[in-house]
């Protein structure tokens, strides 16, 4: 794509849109959905200014509101993970509004897991694959933290607040102090990320509204050596984030700006993500949108701003 001074962009992001399904059949019989997928890759929403009219929008992928998990794992998530046992940086981004699906997306349930645990999973896997054919020896670690108000708090240690954002000579982003810790398996992910979730969930009762504004990040971090040149390492690190509700965006003025620019992704979450954001990352959006008349002012600023980070 060519952006509008001219310049050269290049597309680094891939953006998918998930529409999740009603949450109460009674909305459903009333007014019906806001926005409508046409296909894969399109859908459309009425237009505010002629109900009668629609604006269209394209993206990478259109997942409508009978996907499941599996599928949106499969066809966004999956083709990304293996880079990251190469030495390279994936990220994978869920955005969208308040009560749209990010956590369900991300997180899911017991009965229908989402791209963390199906993605850490996928990486393990991939790890013993490997294992069996190639000259390298992996090891796994993982970070997971909240940026609340440009501060960070480790989850996996919950006494460590407001740890600081730093960046190396190298441009390096890194938090000192940060835990990472080591896992040999998913259920040894599974005993350090569950009791951190449970943190996360406790910290945002106690402040109202905190997890609708505040960013969710797990690092998954693989390094790997080879067994011929010891001192010959490579790291691959994947983002699984789930952002603040983009409806911030909107009040701040902030919609339709670059993903890099937002302020809905605020600074400290944008310096952080860099690395996973540059030359040789691989990106996904998943923007969460909801069929409701209630979402529509938010819903329609998402989709502006998701069309705009492709
Ligand atoms: P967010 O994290 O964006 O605020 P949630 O993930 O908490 O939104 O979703 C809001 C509600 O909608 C939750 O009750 C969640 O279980 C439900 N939900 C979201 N997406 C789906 C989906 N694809 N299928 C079924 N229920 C969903
Ligand atoms: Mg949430």
């Amino acid at each position: 794509t060519v952006s509008s001074d001219g310049n050269k962009k290049i597309s680094r992001v891939r953006v998918a849109v998930r529409l999740r399904p009603y949450l109460d059949k009674e909305d459903e019989k009333g007014e019906g959905p806001c926005v409508r997928g046409l296909d894969k890759q399109n859908l459309e929403i009425v237009n505010w200014r002629n109900a009668t009219e629609t604006v269209k929008y394209h993206f990478d992928a259109f997942h409508g509101e009978k996907t499941t998990q599996q599928e949106v794992f499969l066809s966004s998530v999956k083709p990304v993970l293996s880079h990251v046992l190469n030495g390279q940086n994936a990220s994978v981004f869920a955005y969208g509004p308040t009560g749209a699906g990010k956590t369900h997306t991300m997180l899911g349930s017991a009965e229908k897991p989402g791209v963390i645990p199906r993605a850490v999973r996928e990486v393990f896997n991939l790890v013993h694959a490997k294992d069996a054919e190639e000259g390298w020896d992996y090891s796994i670690s993982m970070s997971y933290l909240e940026i609340y108000n440009e501060k960070v708090l480790d989850l996996l240690s919950p006494s460590s607040q407001d740890l600081p954002i730093r960046q190396d000579k190298d441009k390096n982003i890194f938090i000192p102090g940060l835990t990472n810790v080591t896992i040999s398996s998913f259920s040894d992910f599974d005993t350090h990320f569950v009791p951190a979730s449970l943190n996360r969930t406790t910290a945002s009762t106690k402040m109202n509204q905190r997890s609708s504004r505040s960013h969710a990040i797990l690092l998954i971090k693989v390094v790997r050596t080879s067994r011929v040149l010891p001192h010959r390492q490579q790291t691959g690190k994947l983002y699984l984030v789930d952002l603040a509700g983009s409806e911030d965006n909107r009040r701040t003025g902030n919609q339709g700006i670059r993903l890099k620019e937002s302020g809905a992704i605020n600074l400290s979450l944008f310096t952080l993500s860099k690395d996973s954001l540059g030359g040789s990352a691989h990106s996904v959006m998943i923007t969460n949108i909801a069929p409701e008349y209630k979402y529509y002012f938010d819903t329609f600023s998402a989709l502006n701003f998701a069309a705009k980070s492709k």
